[in-house]
C-alpha cells in the first residue's frame, strides 16, 4: 500500500479501527448471509421486450450485423483489434461499437478471446494493431488508470490485502480515489482543510453507493467475510465510485447465487436506466440473451455475429460455435 493510501485511510478509518479490530474475532460465521435477501423484488420485464423483438427477427438479422443506429452515440469504438501471444492469435481483427445507454453482451465459448478483448479495451494489455476509442478519443495503449479517469471503468476482484479491510475501507480506496488523489496532491498545494473537504465529499458518495447496492449494513464487515455475490456488489460499487460513463464487467455473475444474481442484474438495469452504458463479458449465453439488447459473439478471436438477441439466436454460425448446446 502506498503512503497516499494510508493517509486516506488514516483520517477516515482510524476512529473506528480499534473497535473493528476488537470485533474481528467475533464476526459471526454466518455474517455472510446477512446481506443476502430477498424474493420480493419485482421481476424484470426487459425480457418481454426482447421476446417481442423476436417476431421481427427476419428484418433484424439482415441489418443488425453492421448498422449502428445513426442517431445513437457510440462511446466505445473498437476497430481492428489484434493480439497474439506467441503463436496464438487470441484476438483477430475485432471491431465493434457499443451504443450509449445499452447493456451490450460480449459472449463466446471458452478461449474465444473475450477476456483478452476486455483487457485490450481497459488498458491491461496493449494490442498488436487496432484502436480503441472512448467518447471520441483514441485511448489505445493508455494505462488502466488513465482509461478509468476518462470514464471507462472496469471491476477488479477484491485483492487479498483488501480482504483484510472493511467494506468501507475498500470503498475509500476505490481505484480512482488513489490515482486522482495522487495527481491532485502533486499539482496543488494542499491545505488540511481541502483534504478534509475532499474526504467528506468522498465519504458521502461512498455511503450513497453502498446504499444503492444495499450493502451499507456491511460497511464494517471485512471484505474477506463477504459471500461471492456480496463481493461482486462491492466490486461494482468500487467501480461506480470512479464516476464512470461506462462499465465493463468480466463475468460479473460467476460464483453468484441466483437471488444475488437477480439483484445484481436489477442494479445493472437500474444504472442503465440512469444513463450508464455496460459491456458485459459472459460465457452464460442465456443470461446475456435475456438481459442485453445487443450481443456480440466472439469465436476463435473473431466477431462471429453482432446483433440483437433475436438475430443471434437465429444464427446458424452461433449455434454451431456453441455446438447447439446452449442456444
Ligand atoms: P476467453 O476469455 O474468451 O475464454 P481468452 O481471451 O482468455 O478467452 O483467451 C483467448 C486465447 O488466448 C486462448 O487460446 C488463450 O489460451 C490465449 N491466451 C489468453 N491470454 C494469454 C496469455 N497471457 N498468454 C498466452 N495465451 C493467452
Ligand atoms: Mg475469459
Amino acid at each position: 500500500m502506498s503512503d497516499t493510501d494510508e493517509e486516506v485511510m488514516s483520517s477516515t478509518a482510524t476512529a473506528d479501527s480499534e473497535s473493528v479490530a476488537a470485533d474481528s474475532e467475533s464476526v459471526p460465521a454466518d455474517a455472510d448471509d446477512t446481506g443476502v435477501v430477498t424474493d420480493d423484488e419485482r421481476t424484470m420485464d426487459t425480457t418481454d421486450d426482447t421476446e417481442d423483438a423476436d417476431s421481427v427477427a427476419g428484418d433484424v438479422v439482415d441489418t443488425a450485423d453492421t448498422d449502428v443506429d445513426a442517431d445513437r452515440e457510440t462511446p466505445l469504438e473498437v476497430e481492428g483489434l489484434r493480439k497474439t501471444f506467441g503463436g496464438i492469435v487470441a484476438v483477430d481483427e475485432v471491431s465493434f461499437d457499443v451504443e450509449a445507454g445499452t447493456l451490450t453482451g460480449l459472449i463466446g465459448p471458452n478461449g474465444a478471446g473475450k477476456s483478452t478483448t476486455f483487457n485490450l479495451i481497459t488498458g491491461m494489455l496493449e494490442p498488436d494493431t487496432g484502436t480503441v476509442r472512448f467518447n471520441g478519443e483514441d485511448i489505445t495503449g493508455l494505462q488502466p488508470y488513465e482509461i478509468a479517469n476518462r470514464g471507462l471503468a472496469r471491476t477488479f476482484q477484491i485483492a487479498r490485502e483488501l480482504e483484510e479491510m472493511t467494506v468501507l475501507e475498500n470503498m475509500m480506496l476505490a481505484p480512482k480515489g488513489q490515482s486522482g488523489e495522487a495527481l491532485w496532491r502533486s499539482v496543488l498545494p494542499v491545505t488540511r482543510e481541502a483534504v478534509e473537504r475532499e474526504e467528506t465529499a468522498q465519504l458521502e458518495r461512498v455511503w450513497e453507493v453502498l446504499d444503492f447496492f444495499e450493502i451499507d449494513h456491511l460497511a464494517e464487515e471485512y471484505a474477506g467475510n463477504l459471500s461471492g455475490g456480496q463481493r461482486k456488489l462491492l466490486e461494482m460499487a468500487r467501480a461506480l465510485l470512479t464516476d464512470p460513463d461506462m462499465l465493463l464487467l468480466d463475468e460479473p455473475f460467476a460464483g453468484v447465487n441466483p437471488s444475488l444474481e437477480k439483484r445484481l442484474l436489477e442494479h445493472i438495469h437500474e444504472l442503465r436506466e440512469e444513463g450508464y452504458t455496460f459491456l458485459i463479458v459472459e460465457h452464460d449465453m442465456d443470461l446475456i440473451m435475456n438481459n442485453c439488447e445487443r450481443v456480440i459473439v466472439l469465436h476463435q478471436g473473431r466477431v462471429l455475429k453482432d446483433g440483437t438477441p433475436a438475430a443471434i439466436r437465429e444464427s446458424e454460425d452461433v449455434i454451431e460455435a456453441y455446438l447447439g448446446g446452449e442456444v
